[in-house]
């Protein structure tokens, strides 16, 4: 592995946010102390920034971005213009903000991935890694139902075949080249924590602790779970279809075997009505049937998706603050109008 170049990098940390107003003054002075003692340590370079990913909020939370990307050009923002789920949330960041960094960090707003966890991730990046995954030391913060139902999900994706790190959630670390091989990436289906393994590049792996939520409650509901469980099997594996082949060679073969019964039978005078036998058979044949159409279905379903490339999140306003000095990206990289309002920029886009 080739060392990179000692020299402060441009680091930018994409932070999520969906009805966060009760976590973000705090989350936002943390995350701006770690910056000032990266920058102070010469580990980040000064142009670094912390953006934050409004996902549709129904609270104040794009009013508190707003007020904090006017406070201090350290912070900027970006909000949907609906919900669209985490992971478009962190996408979205990333791709933003992959004009301006070297390299950026994904982390959650809730303060429950340990942020001095973010030097070992700069460890890593200086020895030439291209990704850098968070993994969780243990799950001991999560309730009974959380823990089952990870559980649950890991190996059912380990099952279907799906190379997901157990216990990595979307704390990681991506350089300017990993980014730029994501953005090739145009599926709607979206579940980073399956596609990016598959981008290959040198790569580490960085423990941490999880803390309990600083304020608030989850957002992850239990329909989002199912969602993205559901989204990161069908979007990663077929291996449900080979399950469906493999079941319907199972039902023929029964079948078999039940035919040979029933003539054996018949030959031999036991020429009892067979009622309950046809309706057995009928009713899982019936089953199978539906199921089997089912899971074809949730595929027939994507493809559907895929072709219609819809885009996979609308931006809907973009705010920024430019730092006193000229930055080395300044001239030409900000996609929006300038106003000269509290030196905010920012812009409605069009398509919102
Ligand atoms: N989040 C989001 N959109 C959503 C749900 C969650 O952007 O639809 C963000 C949320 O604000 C947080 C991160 O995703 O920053 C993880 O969510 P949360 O902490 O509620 O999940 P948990 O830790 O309970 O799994
Ligand atoms: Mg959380």
């Amino acid at each position: 592995m080739e060392k990179r170049e000692k020299r402060p990098n441009t680091l930018y940390l994409v932070v999520p946010c969906y009805n966060e107003e009760e976590v973000l003054p705090k989350t936002a002075q943390v995350m701006q102390d770690k910056l000032d003692r990266l920058t102070a340590d010469r580990k980040v370079s000064s142009q670094s920034k912390i953006m934050f990913v409004n996902d549709g909020s129904r609270d104040a939370t794009w009013n508190l971005i707003h007020g904090l990307c006017g406070q201090n050009p350290v912070f900027c923002g970006l909000s949907f213009s609906r919900n669209y789920g985490h992971q478009s949330a962190i996408l979205a960041g990333m791709m933003a903000a992959r004009a301006h960094a070297d390299m950026v960090v994904t982390i959650d707003a809730d303060l429950q991935q340990d942020i001095e966890a973010l030097d070992r991730f700069l460890v890593c990046y200086q020895e030439g890694c291209e990704i850098v995954y968070g993994v969780r030391n243990d799950r001991n913060t999560d309730g009974f139902f959380k823990k089952t139902t990870a559980n649950i999900f890991y190996g059912l994706m380990h099952l279907m075949g799906c190379n997901v790190m157990s216990n990595h959630a979307d704390y990681r670390l991506l350089s300017k080249r990993a980014l730029d091989a994501l953005a090739e990436y145009q599926e709607v289906n979206l579940f980073l924590r399956g596609l990016i393994p598959t981008m290959g590049f040198q790569s580490d792996v960085v423990y941490f602790d999880v803390k309990e939520r600083e304020a608030g409650s989850s957002k992850y509901t239990f329909g989002k779970m199912l969602t993205l469980a559901t989204d990161g099997i069908t979007s990663m594996s077929t291996r449900p279809i080979q399950l469906i082949t493999c079941m319907g060679f199972a039902v023929v073969l029964f079948s078999f075997i039940m035919i040979i019964y029933c003539l054996v039978d018949w030959a031999f005078g036991n020429n009892i009505p067979g009622y309950t036998t046809s309706l057995i058979i009928s009713l899982l044949m019936g089953g199978l049937t539906i199921f089997s159409l089912g899971i074809v279905g949730e595929y027939v379903g994507k493809i559907y998706l895929e072709t219609k490339a819809r885009p996979r999140y609308i931006v809907e306003s973009f705010v920024w603050k430019e730092a006193k000095e000229k930055t080395k990206n300044s001239d030409n990289s900000v996609p929006f109008n300038r106003s000269g309002k509290d030196g905010l920029t920012e812009q409605k886009d069009e398509n919102a």
